[in-house]
């Protein structure tokens, strides 16, 4: 979750560092051991729509972070954006959203083999959720070395006791998420 927070509001001085330094929470290079960027034409276009997405999440207010879920057969099934402070909901994050989204469009509580795209690499509590909903692929854009909890932190979805890990792609669209994400909190600290 640590991506809800300004990253000029962590331990280290943004003034010690750099503006860059400070907001580049958010790497465009997928990490090593990961599936690295496989997309098609296809993962391009879903992850276009979830930026599009992050963008209105920015529009409001909200950190822009954007999701998209495809059922098994490449329907459509959700699109949500980050949302905690409109819906007074710590739990509202694009992924939380999205997977209720879908889940009610299934009428079904397993995502099996559908496919979420999201901006932003997800944090733990997106990770469980994903896991607990068994979707079959994640789609990632930019890294999260703060807040991120699948190439980062915890690492969930490699520990031995998880029941069910999705194949992920990361890196997808990754600067221009995090380039959306770099300017949003640019934009609120010439505000503070
Ligand atoms: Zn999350």
């Amino acid at each position: 979750m640590a991506y809800l927070r300004d990253p000029s509001a962590t331990s280290i001085s943004p003034i010690r560092l750099g503006k860059e330094d400070a907001g580049g929470a958010w790497k465009t290079a997928p990490q090593s051991g990961m599936a690295g960027v496989m997309s098609t034409e296809n993962d391009t276009q879903w992850m276009a729509r979830a930026l599009e997405l992050a963008a209105e999440a920015a529009d409001s207010g909200e950190v822009p972070v954007g999701a998209v879920i495809l059922g098994p057969d490449g329907e459509l099934l959700a699109e949500a954006h980050n949302g905690p402070i409109a819906r007074s909901d710590p739990t509202a994050h694009a992924e939380i959203v999205a997977i209720r989204k879908a889940a009610e469009a299934l009428g079904n509580y397993r995502l099996t083999g559908c496919t979420l795209y999201v901006t932003l690499e997800p944090c733990a509590m997106c990770t469980g959720a994903i896991s607990h909903a068994r979707i079959g692929r994640l789609v990632y854009g930019a890294s999260d070395p703060k807040g991120g909890a699948v190439a980062h932190g915890p690492k969930l979805f490699e520990q031995p006791t998880l029941h069910h890990r999705p194949e992920v792609t990361s890196g997808l669209m990754a600067d221009e998420a995090s380039e959306m994400l770099k300017s949003f909190f640019r934009a609120r600290r010439k505000k503070l």
